[in-house]
C-alpha cells in the first residue's frame, strides 16, 4: 500500500474506526430543549413513583390520560392497561399483525432497594420508639443512616380496609431516621471494622417519636402515644402492622445536580430511569404493525422472584390476554409461539465509568454518561456465568434501527470481569425463546439514596425505545425453527 497522506488517514480512520459523539454533541437545537423538558418530567415521575405501587398508579395515570382502557374480557380498545395485584403494571397497543406473530416488549422493573419493616417492627427504648427493619436488595448499609426517610405504603386491617401510608414527602411532614453513631465514640463498633460489617442490620432501626402520653407511671408511653397517633389518623392498631407493607425511602425531591443542570440526582432511579422512558415510548405508539407491549415488574432487586417478579407467569397470562384482545385464540401452543417470535429489550439501567474508581471498570468496554443508552448484550458474572446472551443476530438488527433513527448509543458492559456483575430480568425472559437484550440508560452512584444520571442520556432511551417499537417486523434471528 502506498504511504498514505494526513488526507487519506482521516478518511479511512472516519470509514472504518467511527468515533463515538455524546448525546450534547450530536443533538440539535431542539433536541437539546427537549432533553432538558424531559428531565422535568422525569423528575416529577421519580417523585411520584417512590415505591412499586405508587409506580404502578403514577403509570396508570398517565396511560388513561393517552387513552389506554384497562383490560376486561371481551373489551373492544386497541390500547390496553394492566394492573397485576398493584405492583405490576403493562401497556399494550395491539398491533396490526396479531400477537402470534411476535411482539415488540420492553421490560423494566419499578422496586428499588429500600429498608422494608419486620413483621412486629414497633418497640419502646429508653423512651425512645422505633420501627425495626429488613433491608431490600443490594444496599451499602451506611448509605441510609443519618438520612431523613419517608415512610409510604399500605397497611391491611382484618376487617378488609387496605389503608395508604405517607408520610414524609410533603412539606410540611414530619420525616424519620435512622440513627449513626458519634465519630468519638465509633471507632471500635464501627471504624476498625470492614466496611460491610461496619454498619449492622440488627441496629438499623427507625425512629419515630420520644413523646410520651401525659400521666403518671405507666408502661411503653411513648410508644401508646405513637400508637394512638396513628390510630387517630389511620384506623389501624399495633396488630394490623404485621399485614402491612411499609417501605422506608430517601426523604424529598428528585433535583438537578451541577452548576449546568445536566444531570438529575434522586433515589429510585434503578429502574424507574428505563420505566420512564418506556413509559414515554409506549404512550407515544400509534397503530404499530407489531403489538408494542411496556410491562413494569417488582422485585427484580431481590431475584426476580415471587408472584410480582419477572419469574411469575404474569407474562403468559398477559399475551393470552392480548391474543383474546386481538380476537385470536389464546391456546398455549399461540401464547408460546407469540412469545417465542417476540423480539424485547429488558430495559434496565448499567453503571457509568466512575473517575474516581477506574480500576472496577474497562476503560474500553465501559458506560460513559451522557453517551447515549447502554446496550448490554450480557449480564452475569466471572465466566458469564447467570448471564442471557443475546444473538449477534439481534445486536446487528437493533444497531441498524437506532442508526437509522439517529440514537446515540453506546454497547458496555458491568465492570471489569472478576470485579462483581449482576442480573436482570432479561435471563427470565429469555426463557420463552425470544429476543432479548438489555438497554437502558448508565448511571453513578447506582443502588446509592441518590443515584445520578444524566438528562441527556433520557433522550437518547426514549429515542432507542421508540425506535424498537417503530421498526417494521422482521426475522431477527436467522435459524429458529420453533
Ligand atoms: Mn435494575
Ligand atoms: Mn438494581
Amino acid at each position: 500500500m502506498a504511504k498514505l497522506t494526513k488526507k487519506q488517514y482521516k478518511k479511512l480512520s472516519e470509514q472504518l474506526m467511527p468515533e463515538k459523539k455524546s448525546v450534547w454533541d450530536q443533538a440539535d437545537p431542539a433536541q437539546r430543549k427537549e432533553i432538558m423538558k424531559l428531565g422535568e418530567r422525569y423528575k416529577d415521575f421519580l417523585d411520584a413513583a417512590k415505591t412499586e405501587r405508587m409506580a404502578v398508579k403514577t403509570i396508570l395515570a398517565r396511560a388513561r390520560g393517552k387513552g389506554f382502557k384497562m383490560y376486561k374480557p371481551g373489551l373492544k380498545a386497541k390500547r390496553l392497561a394492566f394492573n397485576y395485584k398493584g405492583k405490576v403494571v403493562a401497556l399494550a397497543v395491539l398491533g396490526r399483525r396479531s400477537p402470534v406473530q411476535g411482539m415488540r416488549l420492553l421490560g423494566s422493573h419499578i422496586d428499588a432497594p429500600r429498608l422494608d419493616l419486620k413483621m412486629n417492627p414497633l418497640y419502646e427504648d429508653q423512651e425512645m420508639v422505633f420501627l425495626k427493619t429488613h433491608y431490600y436488595g443490594g444496599i451499602k448499609k451506611y448509605q441510609w443512616l443519618a438520612r431523613p426517610l419517608a415512610i409510604h405504603g399500605v397497611v391491611c386491617t382484618s376487617d378488609g380496609k387496605s389503608v395508604e401510608v405517607h408520610i414524609g414527602d410533603a412539606d410540611d411532614d414530619p420525616v424519620f431516621t435512622v440513627l449513626d453513631l458519634l465519630p468519638h465514640l465509633s471507632r471500635k463498633v464501627q471504624e476498625s471494622k470492614k466496611l460491610a460489617d461496619a454498619v449492622e442490620a440488627e441496629r438499623m432501626n427507625l425512629l419515630i417519636g420520644t413523646l410520651p402520653l401525659d400521666m403518671d407511671g405507666g408502661k411503653e408511653r411513648v410508644k401508646l402515644a405513637v400508637l394512638k397517633l396513628l390510630n387517630d389518623k389511620y384506623g389501624f392498631n399495633q396488630a394490623d402492622l404485621v399485614s402491612a407493607e411499609l417501605e422506608l425511602v430517601p426523604a424529598g425531591r428528585a433535583r438537578d445536580v451541577g452548576l449546568d443542570r445536566s444531570l438529575v440526582g434522586g433515589y429510585g432511579q434503578d429502574d424507574r430511569a428505563s420505566a420512564f422512558a418506556a413509559l414515554e415510548a409506549v404512550l407515544a405508539v400509534n397503530d404499530p404493525a407489531m403489538t408494542c407491549v411496556a410491562v413494569f415488574v417488582d422485585k427484580e432487586e431481590v431475584g426476580s422472584d415471587g408472584a410480582t417478579g419477572a419469574q411469575s407467569r404474569f407474562l403468559e397470562h398477559l399475551t393470552a390476554s392480548l391474543l383474546e384482545a386481538a380476537g385470536d385464540t389464546a391456546s398455549y401452543r399461540q401464547v408460546f409461539r407469540g412469545l417465542a417470535a417476540s423480539q424485547m429489550l429488558s430495559a434496565d439501567v448499567n453503571a457509568a465509568f466512575d473517575p474516581d474508581y477506574p480500576e472496577v471498570h474497562d476503560r474500553r468496554n465501559a458506560a460513559y454518561l451522557g453517551y447515549g443508552v447502554c446496550l448490554t448484550k450480557y449480564t452475569g458474572h466471572g465466566g458469564k456465568y447467570g448471564a442471557s446472551d443475546a444473538d449477534a443476530e439481534y445486536v446487528a438488527w437493533l444497531r441498524k434501527v437506532w442508526d437509522d433513527a439517529k440514537v446515540t448509543w453506546q454497547a458496555a458492559g458491568m465492570g471489569r470481569v472478576d470485579q462483581g456483575g449482576g442480573g436482570t430480568i432479561a435471563k427470565h425472559m429469555a426463557v420463552y425463546g425470544m429476543d432479548i437484550i438489555d438497554v437502558g440508560p448508565s448511571m453513578l452512584a447506582m443502588h446509592s439514596p441518590f443515584e445520578v444520571s444524566a438528562k441527556a442520556d433520557m433522550l437518547s432511551a426514549v429515542m432507542a425505545y421508540q425506535a424498537f417499537y417503530q421498526a417494521a417486523p422482521v426475522k431477527a434471528n436467522t435459524g429458529r425453527t420453533l
